[in-house]
């Protein structure tokens, strides 16, 4: 079932929680809405539910306007963050519920309930808990529940608001490769909101990132963490360097380094801003290139596969941080409070007003 949002705009009072959102997403697609807290996901995911109604804009289930229709006529299920399952009934009785309420015309007989459910029970990997009360299950066990419980009734659509957020780290983790496995085995077409960039990045198909009622970007993973369109989608996906200075007819001044950014030819000496990720920092004892700049090494963190190491530029007491490999930082023999020359493998710069950017990839080589 695809789904398209076509500039929905909506308020509560004189806020706009909501902003002229329109997206699209696709027959089968894992898509993660990501953002800070307030920023609007929620109150998407209830209108794609039915549960809310945009004060302008439409929904399209398939082709079809479903923007006045109800939640019962959507076929979608829902699963909240807060396991919303009935503690005086078993894990049978909780995903039962679904079908026991249904219409007589359509319910399903007894025997077939009682298949389904643990058909369910057993996709969720807890068949053996059936006869279990909630109070007697594991967070990350309820919640697969309250997944089997929204998954019964065969929904077409399914949605999930922060489904992992109050359970612990690890178990999150665990989460949210089986949900991206039962996703596949179902293919049905889910939305889940989350604010945790890891956990969108790792799952979804794709993502739209939102803020302020508005959304920033949309694309897969990839795209948003490698190119990401504006500085708030930089800095709130993953770690980043930010370097400021100004742009003249297409050159960026930067401290005491000059970039050549043609994009930006049309601004006449701008404020603006650099990106640079942790990774595409590169560190070596020589000077490699021409923005090749000598810093000084604050603290080092070696522990895994990826060393994060905190630098700093003589005459400027912000501290920036690259992430280089383990074996790379033995290679190199760094110590904290060895002087190194720093440059920079990707950079993009956006104009403070927003009204241009570049990217720069500088192949530096070993
Ligand atoms: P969180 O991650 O904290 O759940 P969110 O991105 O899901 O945040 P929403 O719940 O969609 O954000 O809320 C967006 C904004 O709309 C918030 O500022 C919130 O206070 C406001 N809001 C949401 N529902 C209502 C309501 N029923 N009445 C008034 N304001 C509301």
């Amino acid at each position: 079932m695809d789904i398209s949002i076509c500039n929905v705009t909506k308020k509560f009072g004189d806020f706009k929680a909501l902003d002229n959102i329109s997206l699209e997403i696709k027959d089968g697609e894992l898509f993660a809405l990501l953002g800070p807290s307030g920023s609007g996901k929620t109150t998407l995911l209830r209108i794609i539910a039915g549960l809310e109604f945009p004060d302008s804009g439409n929904i399209l289930f398939h082709g079809r306007d479903a923007t006045k229709s109800p939640l019962r006529e959507r076929q979608v299920g829902f699963v909240f963050q807060h396991f919303a399952l009935f503690r005086h009934m078993t894990i049978f009785e909780n995903v039962a519920f679904g079908l026991r309420v249904k219409p007589r015309g359509v319910r399903p007989s007894k025997k077939e309930i009682r298949d389904r459910v643990m058909s369910l029970l057993s996709l969720v990997q807890l068949d053996q808990f059936s006869d279990r009360y909630p109070s007697q299950l594991s967070g990350g066990q309820r919640q697969r529940v309250a997944l089997a419980r929204a998954l019964a009734v065969e929904p077409k659509v399914m949605l999930l608001d922060e489904p992992f957020g109050s359970l612990d780290a690890r178990v999150r983790a665990e989460l949210r490769k089986w949900l991206r496995r039962l996703h596949d085995d179902l293919h049905i077409t889910s939305v889940f909101v989350t604010h945790d960039q890891e956990e969108a990045l790792e799952v979804a198909d794709r993502v739209a990132v939102t803020n302020n009622g508005k959304v920033e970007q949309i694309g897969t993973p990839y795209e948003i963490y490698n190119n990401p369109v504006t500085p708030f989608v930089y800095e709130f996906i993953g770690n980043v360097n930010l370097f400021v200075g100004r742009v003249s007819q297409g050159v960026a001044f930067m401290g005491d380094v000059r970039l050549q950014v043609p994009e930006l030819a049309h601004a006449v000496d701008s404020p603006a801003t650099a990106y640079v990720r942790p990774h595409d920092l590169q560190l070596s004892h020589d000077k490699r290139g021409e923005i090749s700049l000598m810093a000084n090494v604050v603290s080092i963190r070696d522990v895994g596969p990826v060393a994060r190491i905190e630098i700093k530029y003589p005459g400027n007491n912000k501290i920036y941080e690259a992430h280089i490999p383990t074996e790379r930082l033995a290679e190199l023999n760094i110590k904290v409070g060895d002087n190194v020359f720093v440059s920079a493998r990707r950079v993009k710069v956006f104009l403070n007003d927003g009204t241009g950017q570049g990217n720069l990839d500088m192949p530096l080589g070993e």
